[in-house]
């Protein structure tokens, strides 16, 4: 009695350990997931605990996750905050630098359960999809995005920035940067033309989504490098952003003989930096990236950039519809 098999697949946004649920009807039958997971929803027959197999698990048999309608509401019985929501994001971290468009209401928290995914695969006459790094202390993706597009720059390229600061001689307009006035930078950030945007030495630096398209209306992969509160801007059907986490690899203890070039506290630096970002943005990653030393980080995302124009990968379902 097959029945047929279930095409709803969910990534999981939130961290789900059976063990530590005293509401399951019973953990051993409880399948455990983290943060981006993708599961196959094989039954939603009960309101309350759903059926679910992990995508990529050699484990054939399905496991009971909490519902979403159920993760969404309170429950006493969970340790903690005693709820089963899961505030991950409040209104403040929802804020980027740059002020972004589509922030929620204000005191709107949002709840993080689930998002029903599909698998999309980038057709020849499609515009390429985006290309998001994020990138916690110590990964220097700017270098690794040069490097890069450097290698290839028939296929990749930056989205050119726009800077308040005086051209140089060997600059031209529209190339290095968009050179334009403080009032003209200042009206742009005003009115949410950027994703990002920042001052060094007294001059303002942003990147527009504009710059974004126009790389992409010529048919070419655009990396871009942002603060990971940029993701909220720009994770749309529009752009249909891959987002790659790049982490240093960071050394264990300073026992190790690389550690005796970095002080501890700098090591520490980065793995809270690191963590954080896992922790506030890590169900939004698609890939993580850990970075040995410059040359093979820069061998590993070029691998990734030519799959991602071969392969499906998974993708929210409301991109596509
Ligand atoms: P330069 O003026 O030498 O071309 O750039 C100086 C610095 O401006 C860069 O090292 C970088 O820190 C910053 N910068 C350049 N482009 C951008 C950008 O698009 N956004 C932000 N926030 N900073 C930028």
């Amino acid at each position: 009695d097959k029945l047929k098999e279930s095409k709803v697949y969910m990534r999981a946004l939130f961290d789900y350990n059976p063990l530590d649920d005293k509401a399951t009807p019973c953990q051993e039958a409880g399948l455990p997931f983290k943060p981006g997971d993708i599961l196959q929803v094989v039954s939603q027959d009960d309101g309350t605990w759903w059926q679910a197999k992990k995508v990529g698990d050699s484990n054939l048999r399905a496991g009971l996750i909490p519902s979403k309608q159920f993760q969404e509401r309170p429950n006493p019985s969970l340790p903690k905050t005693g709820l089963r929501r899961s505030f991950r994001l409040s209104r403040k971290d929802r804020q980027g630098s740059s002020g972004e468009a589509n922030a929620s209401e204000p005191g709107e928290p949002e709840f993080l359960t689930y998002e029903e995914v599909t698998r999309y695969q980038q057709r020849p006459n499609e515009r390429p999809r985006l290309v998001v790094l994020i990138g916690s202390l110590g990964a220097r993706i700017n270098e690794l995005k040069q490097k890069v597009i450097a290698e290839n720059p028939h296929r990749y390229a930056v989205a050119v920035p726009h800077t308040t600061r005086p051209k140089k001689s060997h600059e031209k307009e529209g190339v290095e940067y968009h050179f334009v006035t403080k009032q003209a930078f200042d009206a742009d950030a005003q009115n949410n033309k950027f994703i990002e945007y920042g001052e060094y030495k007294e001059n303002q630096y942003g990147t527009s989504i504009e710059a974004i398209r126009s790389v992409q209306a010529k048919n070419k992969m655009c990396l871009v490098d942002v603060q990971p509160e940029a993701l909220h801007t720009l994770r749309t059907g529009e752009f249909k952003p891959y987002v790659v986490f790049v982490k240093p690899r960071i050394p264990e203890s300073r026992r190790r003989r690389s550690a005796a070039t970095s002080p501890e506290e700098e090591l520490q630096e980065m793995r809270q930096s690191a963590q954080q970002i896992e922790q506030q943005y890590g169900h939004l990653v698609d890939r993580v990236l850990i970075k040995e030393d410059s040359a093979s980080a820069c061998a590993e995302l070029r691998g990734i950039l030519e799959r991602l124009e071969r392969e499906a990968f998974w993708v929210p379902i409301s991109w596509i519809r």
